[in-house]
């Protein structure tokens, strides 16, 4: 039987759309049919109706960038003591030993704070993590993460078939991934017509490794056995992966921190999609991405947490909030939302799914809470 949502306001999220007042939402089968006022759709409407009250409607949350894999590492991790330490930390933690309750808590607390999908890196077990995610409920694009010097035999991405979500490819970063491994993934993404994703920019020691420059980071590695024949393309990070042709319109570049005017507009022109862990960088300790430049350049902006290793929560909501509050200047409610939801949707391959709220997309809803619309009244 149909179903019609009541609500105070609805923000569609669709461009340019006002949000709705007094808004109506009529589902059925798990599809949005249709979106207005609640005055234009209850006269015709027959079926269940629920009043949601003096609330603003969301499209479900998608969250950009995620390592649900370390979801055993909740604050084991010290904050605020810079990239090295922070590594240093976590290389000491059981990494790879998932502990299967301590990652349901954490879709649990995705689904339960209005997460809908995720954008997730997978080190090691991508198609299990893909599993996971599937048999949660929630949408996923699971990157398996390239790293190292060496080819894979076959194929970057596992095979996998999935109701919710796909498999696909990231690079984890210009100087830990060899420029030939990078351009491969790149490649077979591009291919296979699937997003690729890429640390990039993150923090100053990635500046100076590509550089040439002294890095106790690179020291770090090559103590371990890690870049012994590293050669530094002696560029900054973003003109490396502009060079090695890894961004374009398919590429979610994520943290993106130390950029400078022209690294902005490198990314921009190319059409490359963003994503800014603001919670990840003040926990790690490396800065913060200059986002009101970012935002002024028109590029595509989405938001993630990042993993539990460098963050409190796997809250969206949090996120924004902290964007929020420590944004210069202003961030309209719409950009603010659009980094949780059309944006991520969009460069996940989901954007005819999820993202706003329209006929045909699925009933993904969330509530914007009162610590967010409260700063829009
Ligand atoms: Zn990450």
């Amino acid at each position: 039987m149909p179903e019609l949502f009541r609500a105070a306001k609805a923000a569609t999220m669709i461009p340019g759309a006002p949000v709705i007042h007094d808004a109506a939402i009529v589902v059925h089968q798990g599809i949005i049919r249709e979106v207005g006022t609640h005055a234009d759709l209850a006269p015709a409407f027959s079926g269940t109706t629920t009043d949601l009250g003096d609330v603003t409607l969301a499209p479900g949350l998608v969250n950009a960038h995620s390592h649900l894999e370390l979801a055993h590492l909740r604050g084991v991790c010290p904050s605020g003591r810079g990239f090295v330490t922070w590594v240093e930390d976590l290389l000491a933690q059981p990494i790879f030993d998932l502990d299967p309750d301590l990652l349901d808590a954490a879709l649990d607390e995705l689904k339960r704070t209005g997460t809908v999908m995720v954008g997730d890196i997978a080190t090691r077990f991508a198609k299990r993590m893909a599993g996971e995610l599937e048999a949660s409920g929630l949408f996923f694009r699971v990157f398996t993460e390239a790293i190292g010097e060496a080819l894979p035999k076959k194929t970057f991405i596992p095979a996998g078939d999935f109701r919710n979500g796909a498999l696909s490819v990231a690079g984890h970063s210009l100087y830990t991934t060899h420029v030939d491994v990078l351009r491969a993934a790149k490649a077979e993404a591009s291919a296979r017509n699937l997003p690729f994703s890429l640390h990039l920019a993150e923090h100053d020691d990635e500046v100076a490794i590509m550089a040439g420059e002294p890095s106790a980071f690179l020291d770090l590695l090559q103590a371990r056995g890690r870049l012994l024949d590293f050669a530094p393309p002696k560029k900054r990070p973003v003109q490396q992966a502009a060079d090695l042709r890894l961004l374009d319109p398919t590429t979610l570049a994520v943290h993106c921190v130390k950029v400078t005017d022209r690294d902005i507009e490198t990314v921009r022109d190319s059409g490359a999609t963003i994503c800014l862990c603001p919670r990840s960088n003040e926990y790690i300790g490396v800065g913060r991405a200059p986002w009101e430049k970012w935002l002024a350049s028109g590029t595509p902006l989405c938001l993630g947490t990042d993993s539990l290793a460098s963050n409190t929560d796997l809250d969206l909501w949090n996120e924004a909030a902290y964007l929020k509050e420590h944004f210069n200047g202003e961030l309209g409610l719409e950009d603010l939302l659009a980094t949780i939801t059309r944006t991520p949707a969009n460069i996940l391959g989901a954007g005819g799914e999820l993202g706003t709220l329209e006929p045909g997309k699925r009933a993904a809803f969330s509530i914007v809470p009162q610590k967010i619309s409260e700063c829009y009244q």
